[in-house]
């Protein structure tokens, strides 16, 4: 009979370069990783952990009716309220 198998504990981690990518390295849980390691991409040094903050989107979302806004001039706009307004009047009325 033989005995079963025992896994080595691992561990993960991951290196950042100043352009963001990322690698990742498996270690076995009892060895120190080295703390910087050539990014296969770029050829710059990474560091480990170290992720670089992705950009936030800065500009705010747009409303439905600023975006109208953006696509209709104001006589278009009243044109188009006039007839809505027309409509919905019909509507009420009968
Ligand atoms: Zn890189």
């Amino acid at each position: 009979m033989t005995p079963p198998l025992e896994l080595a504990q691992r561990m993960e981690v991951s290196y950042f370069c100043e352009f963001g990518h990322q690698l990742t390295h498996m270690f076995a849980a009892d060895v120190e990783p080295p703390s910087t390691w050539d990014c296969p991409r770029c050829g710059r040094v990474s560091h480990q952990g170290r992720a670089q903050p992705t950009p936030t989107r800065t500009t705010p979302r747009k409303t439905h009716w600023e975006m109208v806004c953006e696509r209709r001039t104001t006589r278009e706009l009243a044109t188009m309220l006039k007839s809505r307004l027309k409509t919905l009047r019909a509507s009420v009325s009968s």
